[in-house]
Formats: C-alpha cells, sequence, structure tokens
C-alpha cells in the first residue's frame, strides 16, 4: 500500500484528500494512523472525496492517504453461507470477538476464513475445454448447500490439471491453460467489485411466480421468478413478519437478507432473531442457505450505502451456479438517508427533501441486477435473483422522495397498512392498494399448472372486494338497512375472503404456508358458496337464513386443512350445497 495523498478536510465520514491524481472512482484507500477503510466516491483534479466506512474521530488535515489501487470488492468461495458481515463484508462474528462489541476501527480482518480446508469435488477433467462460468467442482458447504466452483471471468480454456482434496480457498485447485496460451493456477476465491453487476449471458422475461406459500401474495399479488418487489412497512405493521414468512417459505434456494436498520437495537433484533428461525424444508436452521448483511449501530452510516451492493453481488455469485436466490433489503429507507448525508457533505444540490437527484437511478441501479439470467458457460443454465425491499416511509406517507423512487421501479407493491394491522388483519397486506404487474404474465403459467379456473377465481374475488368498498360507503352513510340482499350477500362473501382466506396466521402451524393448490381449493370453495347462497337468493329465500348456515363455518376453517388432506374441502363443499338446497325446498 502506497501513500498517495493527504487529508485536507474531514467532513464525519467524508474525508476530501489532495494529491491523489493517481487514483481512480471507487478505489479503496485507507485514511490515517488507523487506516480507516475508504473508497473514493468523487474525483477532482487531484482531489478526491472520501466515504470512510469507520468512525472518523482523530483523522485531520495532513493525515496520509494510502492507495489500496482496488475497488470495493467481495470475496466470493465457500464460507460465505451461514456468515454475518457488516456492510463491507467484514465478517462481525470475527470483529467482535478480535475487538469486542466496539470494532477497533482499521481492524484489518480477511471476509472468508483463510485457514479452514473445504474438501473439493473436481467435475471438470483434464483436457476439458471450459468457458468463465463453467464448473470446475464443487464444496458441501454445509448438508444443504452444494457450493459451485466455477471459472471465474476472463479465466477460460483448457484443464491442464485439477485437483481432489482438501483445500483452503486459496489453494490451487486447477490449472488452467488459458485460450492466449498463459497458464493460470485457479483457487477457490473469485472477487467482485461490488459496484459493477457478474455479467451473464441474457436475461430472461420473467415467467413463472416465485410461490412464498402467503395466500395474499401468490393469489392476488404474486411476484414472479427474478421479480422486483417492495413492501412499504409503518412500525408494527407487520413488516418483520413478512421478511421472515418470505425467508421461510419463498421458493428460493439461498436468502440474502441486508439490514440496515438505523437505531442498533433493530439490528441487534436481526442478528438475534434470523439465526433462530427454523427452516421449514430442512428442519434445520434456516442460516444454512443464508447470507446475513447487517449494519451494527457502531459504523457510520455510510457503510449502509456499500451494503446493499455488497449483498446483490454475493446473490449474483450463488445465481451464477444456477441457483435462485432471495434478497431482502431492509429498509432502503435507510439506505438512502445515508445516500442524502453523503450527498450533503459533497454539498451536491439537493433534490427532493434533501435526497440526491441520482437517488432514482442509484435505486434503479440496484433492483436493475435482480432478474432470471443465462448464466455463463457452455451449458443453457438459468439463475436468478428475486429482490424484495422494504421501504419504512416516515409516518407512512407514500408521496415521499424514496418511496415515490421505488414504486417507479418496481412491479409489486405490497403495501402494509396501519388499520389493518390495528384491526389485526395480518398479513395487513392493503389490496385495495396494493398490485402486481406480473400478474397477468404469469396467468398462463397458473392455469397450466395449478388449474383452468385460477384467473377467473381470483377476478371474481378480487372484484367483490373492491365492491365491498363502495357498499361500506353507503352503510356508513345511510346504514346497513339501505343493502339489498344481494349487496348483503356481496359483504358476506366480502367478509368470507378476508377473514378465511386474506387473514393468514404466521404463527400457526398449518396456517403459516399453504400450497398454490390448497389456495385454489380455498378460494373456490368461497366462491362455490357464494354461487349456492346466489342461487338460494334467487328462488326466493331469507338472506338472513342463508347467512345462518352452518356449513359457513366449516369453509372459515378450512384454512386448518392440512395439505395431505385437501380432499376434505370437497366434502365441505357437498355440505355446504346440501344445506343450501334444503333451504330451497
Ligand atoms: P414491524 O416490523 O412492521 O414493526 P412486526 O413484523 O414486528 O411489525 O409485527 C408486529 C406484530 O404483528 C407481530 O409481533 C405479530 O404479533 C403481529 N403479526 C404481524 N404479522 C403477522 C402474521 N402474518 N400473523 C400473525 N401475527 C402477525
Amino acid at each position: 500500500m502506497k501513500e498517495t495523498g493527504r487529508v485536507i478536510k474531514v467532513s464525519g465520514p467524508l474525508i476530501v484528500a489532495g494529491g491523489m491524481a493517481d487514483s481512480k472512482m471507487y478505489d479503496v484507500v485507507r485514511v490515517g494512523e488507523q487506516r480507516l477503510i475508504g473508497e473514493i466516491i468523487e474525483l477532482r483534479g487531484d482531489k478526491a472525496s472520501i466515504q470512510v466506512y469507520e468512525e472518523t474521530q482523530g483523522i485531520g488535515p495532513g493525515d496520509a492517504v494510502y492507495s489500496t489501487g482496488a475497488p470495493l470488492s467481495v470475496e466470493l468461495a465457500p464460507g460465505l453461507i451461514e456468515s454475518i458481515f457488516d456492510g463491507i463484508q467484514r465478517p462481525l462474528t470475527i470483529l467482535h470477538s478480535v475487538s469486542g462489541d466496539r470494532i477497533t476501527r482499521g481492524i484489518d480482518v480477511k471476509s472468508l476464513d483463510r485457514e479452514k480446508k473445504w474438501k473439493f469435488h473436481p467435475v471438470a477433467n483434464k483436457g476439458d475445454k471450459l468457458q468463465a462460468g463453467d464448473q470446475l467442482g464443487y464444496v458441501q458447504e454445509n448438508d444443504i448447500i452444494r457450493h459451485k466452483i466455477m471459472v471465474p471471468a476472463g479465466s477460460g480454456g483448457e484443464v491442464i490439471d485439477i485437483y481432489e482434496g482438501e483445500f483452503t480457498i486459496e489453494q490451487t485447485i486447477a490449472k488452467i491453460k488459458l485460450d492466449i496460451g498463459e497458464i493460470k493456477e485457479l483457487s477457490m476465491l473469485q472477487k467482485w467489485p461490488v459496484r459493477k453487476g457478474r455479467p451473464y449471458k441474457e436475461k430472461l422475461p420473467p415467467s413463472e411466480p416465485m410461490v412464498t406459500g402467503q395466500r395474499v401474495i401468490d393469489t392476488f399479488f404474486p411476484i414472479a421468478r427474478g421479480g422486483v418487489a417492495a413492501v412499504p412497512g409503518p412500525f408494527g405493521s407487520g413488516k418483520t413478519v413478512v421478511q421472515h414468512q418470505l425467508a421461510k417459505w419463498a421458493d428460493a434456494d439461498i436468502i440474502v437478507y441486508v439490514g440496515c436498520g438505523e437505531r442498533g437495537n433493530e439490528m441487534t433484533d436481526v442478528l438475534n432473531e434470523f439465526p433462530r428461525l427454523a427452516d421449514p424444508k430442512t428442519g434445520q436452521p434456516l442460516m444454512k442457505r443464508t447470507v446475513l448483511i447487517a449494519n451494527t449501530s457502531d459504523m457510520p452510516v455510510a457503510a449502509r450505502e456499500a451494503s446493499i451492493y455488497t449483498g446483490i453481488t454475493i446473490a449474483e455469485y450463488f445465481r451464477d451456479m444456477g441457483y435462485n436466490v432471495a434478497i431482502m433489503a431492509d429498509s432502503t429507507s435507510r439506505w438512502a438517508e445515508a445516500l442524502r448525508e453523503m450527498s450533503g457533505r459533497l454539498e451536491e444540490m439537493p433534490g427532493e427533501e434533501g435526497y440526491p437527484a441520482y437517488l432514482s437511478s442509484r435505486l434503479a441501479e440496484f433492483y436493475e441486477r435482480a432478474g432470471i439470467v443465462k448464466v455463463l458457460g457452455s451449458g443453457e443454465q438459468t439463475g436468478s435473483i428475486t429482490a424484495i425491499g422494504a421501504v419504512s416511509p416516515p409516518g407512512g406517507d407514500l408521496s415521499e422522495p424514496v418511496s415515490q423512487a421505488t414504486l417507479r421501479i418496481v412491479k409489486v407493491f405490497w403495501g402494509l397498512s396501519a388499520q389493518l394491522a390495528y384491526r389485526r388483519h395480518f398479513p395487513a397486506v392493503d389490496w385495495l392498494q396494493s398490485y402486481s404487474l406480473y400478474a397477468d404474465k404469469l396467468q398462463k403459467w397458473y392455469a397450466d399448472n395449478i388449474g383452468q379456473e385460477w384467473n377467473a377465481l381470483r377476478q371474481k374475488a378480487m372484484a367483490i372486494l373492491q365492491e365491498e368498498a363502495v357498499l361500506e360507503e353507503i352503510v356508513r352513510l345511510v346504514g346497513m338497512d339501505a343493502l339489498s340482499p344481494k349487496d348483503r350477500l356481496t359483504m358476506e362473501t366480502a367478509k368470507a375472503i378476508r377473514e378465511d382466506y386474506l387473514h393468514q396466521n404466521a404463527f400457526h402451524e398449518i396456517d403459516t404456508y399453504s400450497s398454490l393448490i390448497k389456495q385454489l381449493k380455498m378460494l373456490s370453495l368461497i366462491m362455490k358458496q357464494y354461487e349456492y347462497m346466489y342461487e338460494a337468493l334467487q328462488k326466493q329465500v331469507d338472506i338472513e337464513d342463508i347467512i345462518d348456515i352452518k356449513a359457513r363455518e366449516k369453509v372459515g376453517r378450512s384454512k386448518y386443512v392440512k395439505e395431505d388432506d385437501l380432499g376434505t374441502f370437497d366434502a365441505i363443499e357437498q355440505e355446504l350445497k346440501q344445506e343450501i338446497s334444503a333451504l330451497t325446498e
């Protein structure tokens, strides 16, 4: 590391240094005697503005700045899974054991363990001609995740040697004769600059849902595999529970969770809670297929800014192995605040509410790295990243800049409502406000894979919910008596859709997850009930008698029917039918 420049000015996490003409944008530098970690975020002439990821107390004009000559990068190799990192990929558990609760500044720790040996199983053979992205072999990282070791970008060629056995991530596992003739030794460790998306062959249009087992999401506001969604969550609206449910149940192989809490205890919650979550698919800890990135309160805001890039780069790496990855960023509002603070210190022209004008483009850059792609390599393999960003608008007001910028980018919006949460309707996803722009594109998938009637059912159910909102207004003005029997029936059905279908208890062992087939059976039962009741109404049966039928209670409890007992739905339907036709005799 050579000394390149000198500090001119310190402003919180921003340092301006002179004599930096040889540096490049986004190079990592070390500042002062403590060697604080920073990144160049602006270069003008020989002056560099450096975003420092540690407390800058004690740094002053004249202190030396050292250049590493490399951009902020992450390490990619076995050891990622089950790790907890900070925003610049320093392992938090090791940091804490080295320096206690308050992280010593400038501390040098490697992101990934250099001593640990992993058993490398080659799948390529000597003489094979490999492209970047082709698999050399794999490490069984734990009993769930097979970590594929791929040829890094720019290292395609002929395999001269490949070794089986136990290796650290820095030892040579293969020798490749590059296409340009040179021989290159490959280890399992790759590095990648966080601000640059990893390459792939082709982006594909989303065509299938990422099933979450959460009825309001899968049925009404589905997210596609490779899609992008935002979930704004005012305090207490169930944002954390939604995120946990998605992490646990979403049909993804790997979870990357980026936590940017504002207050220290929010992050402590994540650090305490996440490792305790059980993976319903395996019965083991969810951490066994998770990478956690957490910005703790003892790190300055600047580290939050880097954290979402660190997270998405790790997600891309697993995508490149052909996995389906889900990344959750909680919350992007905190990330945007970090951006605002740095922008203010750079004395840039402020945009709306002090956020920089490039807020939208930065947010877009993050979400654009999601998607389903054909990955590099000679095969036809695909991999995907589905991105879900939580937004925490102050006071729940969605007209603020971060929410607005996010809504322009994402295709799915799950609006959590404080009123629904107050009424203890969970998940508090507001069905009148939320949307999914994938819903139309996924219609064919649902029809082909779940049932032809799926799309018509969900449309009818949504229409009833919308009608309910109109009728509620009338009831508010002139009272329930003003409603016709048909309207009463609509209200009753809407109530059934809300309470028997959309309401889903995350803490109930059966209700916590519904397969799509069960969702179809449930919704179809509710809509059949409506149909039978409506027929009875047309045969002049009194609405009170119709509403009173006993089988309705069974419809209400059908959410607790086990997945291997779905025949029960037909039995309930028969009962309904009989009871209602008895009324018309
Ligand atoms: P937030 O993170 O938005 O502040 P939480 O996710 O902590 O809110 O949710 C607050 C409380 O609401 C939870 O402790 C829980 O009791 C209840 N809750 C939220 N979602 C659900 C759900 N799907 N099922 C049952 N209870 C829920």
